[in-house]
């Protein structure tokens, strides 16, 4: 199915595509319905905290009421969770090379961007490291910082990992709590990542554009990872032989090897850094939403398998084309509206299901996850309760659902029960085909996945014989993702959301009526997050 089929009405566009494929709960429609609601310019991108995001919430706690799912969050349906923002004022920084004495300030945007997920110290000045991927696994006996001095230096870093860490290990390790704690403890005081330019979903142009919104973090001490950090930033991979001048070795060299995820030297830069910077801080309040259809068997109603999403996107941001509100209809409009649309499936046509089925629509994760870290570390259940949690973020419906990739599809048996729901409805699944792009850290499922709950996410794979399907999905990320234009003006196949819905209802369904709950395999990285206390 082609791009071209939107120019037909939606209804005419249902009846050709549900001819080909056969689902019984779903139409593809309401789901739609629900996107426009979340996605309209009104609601302005449902930025975290922000009254559209507030809107959204309101428009989601309307329709699980009338499906007739009962709150289960801390009041009413809501967990509130509170937030730092944190908003550069980049006319008062400045990131400056220094090499003998000579300064070459970089420009802001166009060379670098400061980070401020981790709060910049005022004042900065650092020699510089290249280190590799900058990463120990020691499960790999892996150690990008085995014999090199970094006390009191900012490493600089190239996105990605060797091709002997495998991906979702590699993801792990790649998460800014999991880095920092290495770099923590070998005296490290800050980072700059180079965007290792083959795993760029989008280009540095737009990346640049999105440094103006503010940043958050979750605001409890018990979530701050990256305690001694000084200073983060991202240099733009066409600037990046500026730091490698003078030191032996070339960008060029680093990101033809690194494409091919082949091991990466490790040396002194010629350079170090002097930068200044200035942040304002203000406190932001949000809230998950949590709902439960209640199970019925007397041993196991107290169980729950979760089906999450994110309601919040990034809000309003710098024009593109002349548009400002960043809509989210697919990121993630479409895994809030699956939400929906399941509690209404399950009024519909209930179940006879043993456990219950917890809906969490969380906040914040566009702003890293945040949402679900604060629900995960504080479930309005009993931690121990949860069985499962099956995310949906983006799955992008834009071609007919033959192929599936499943994240995590090889942890846990969860992933064989994916397998089996989705090749009974005639759909392949494959694991992550793509690991430098670390999705497995990237959305919401991770949280629960570091609190031992097995987890998996689905999204729409293009035919990997079909380089028109491979340029479809390509062109998505490239202009859509985190654009303005992810807007209900999109080609979408709503037959394909259909039977992906139902997929996701099926598993549902065979996990929450499984006399075991899905336990991790036992080569398993992640599995040690179970075993934990
Ligand atoms: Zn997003």
């Amino acid at each position: 199915m082609k791009t071209k089929l939107p120019a037909l009405p939606l209804a005419l566009l249902f009846v050709i595509s549900a001819a080909a494929q056969t689902t019984s709960h779903f139409d593809g429609q309401t789901w739609w319905d629900h996107i426009k609601v979340l996605a309209d310019d009104k609601l302005e991108g449902r930025d975290t905290g922000s009254p559209g995001e507030r809107a959204a919430q309101a428009y989601a706690i309307e329709q699980l009421k009338n499906a007739g799912a009962a709150p289960a969050g801390t009041d009413g349906f809501y967990q509130p969770v509170k937030f730092v923002s944190r908003q550069i004022v980049e006319k008062d920084c400045s990131f400056t090379l220094v090499r003998d004495g000579q300064r070459e300030p970089l420009t802001l945007g166009e060379d670098a961007i400061i980070g401020t997920r981790v709060m910049p110290a005022r004042k900065v000045e650092a020699p510089l490291v290249f280190v590799g991927y900058g990463l120990q696994v020691p499960e790999k006996s892996y150690d990008d910082f085995a014999g090199l001095d970094i006390r009191g230096k900012i490493v600089v870093i190239f996105s990605g990992s060797p091709s002997e860490i495998p991906g979702a290990l590699a993801a792990h390790y790649q998460t800014a709590a999991q880095r920092w704690k290495v770099l923590r403890a070998a005296g490290a005081i800050g980072t700059i990542s180079l965007i290792n330019p083959a795993s760029m979903d989008i280009p540095w142009s737009r990346i640049a554009l999105n440094r103006a919104h503010p940043t958050m973090d979750l605001d409890y001490p018990e979530f701050h990872e990256t305690e001694g950090a000084k200073f983060t930033a991202t240099v733009n991979p066409a600037s990046a032989e500026k730091l490698f001048a003078g030191s032996g070795h070339t960008f060029a060299e680093i990101a033809a090897l690194g494409k091919d995820r082949k091991p990466l030297p490790h040396f002194p830069l010629a350079v170090s850094l002097e930068a200044r910077t200035k942040v304002e801080v203000t406190k932001v309040r949000s809230a998950n939403l949590v709902a439960k259809i209640p199970g019925t068997d007397p041993a196991l109603k107290d169980e729950y398998v979760v089906l999450s999403a994110h309601l919040d996107h990034v809000g309003i941001g710098e024009p593109v084309n002349g548009d400002r509100i960043y809509n989210g209809a697919m990121d993630n409009g479409s895994g809030s509206a699956l939400v929906l649309d399941m509690a209404a499936s399950f009024k519909k046509n209930p179940e006879k299901l043993r456990r219950s089925i917890l809906l969490v629509l969380v906040t914040g994760e566009e702003k890293g996850l945040l949402g679900s870290k604060y629900f995960s570390a504080h479930p309005t259940v009993p931690p121990k309760s949860i069985v499962a949690d099956v995310n949906t973020d983006m799955f992008l419906p834009i071609v007919p659902l033959k192929l599936l990739t499943v994240l995590g599809l090889n942890e846990s048996d969860l992933g064989d029960q994916v397998r089996e729901v989705a090749e009974s409805l005639g759909v392949q699944v494959q694991p992550d085909p793509e690991p430098l792009r670390n999705l497995f850290v990237r959305s919401d499922q991770y949280n629960f996945i570091r609190h031992g709950v097995p987890s998996v996410a689905m999204s729409f794979s293009p035919d990997p014989e079909s380089p028109e399907q491979k340029k479809l999905f390509k062109d998505w990320l490239t202009y859509r993702y985190h654009a303005p234009s992810d807007d209900v003006n999109q080609p979408v196949d709503l037959a394909a959301a259909a039977k992906y819905e139902e997929i996701v209802r099926a598993l549902l369904i065979s996990v929450a009526n499984d006399e075991k709950r899905p336990q991790w395999k036992p080569d398993s990285f992640f599995r040690r997050y179970a075993q934990t206390p």
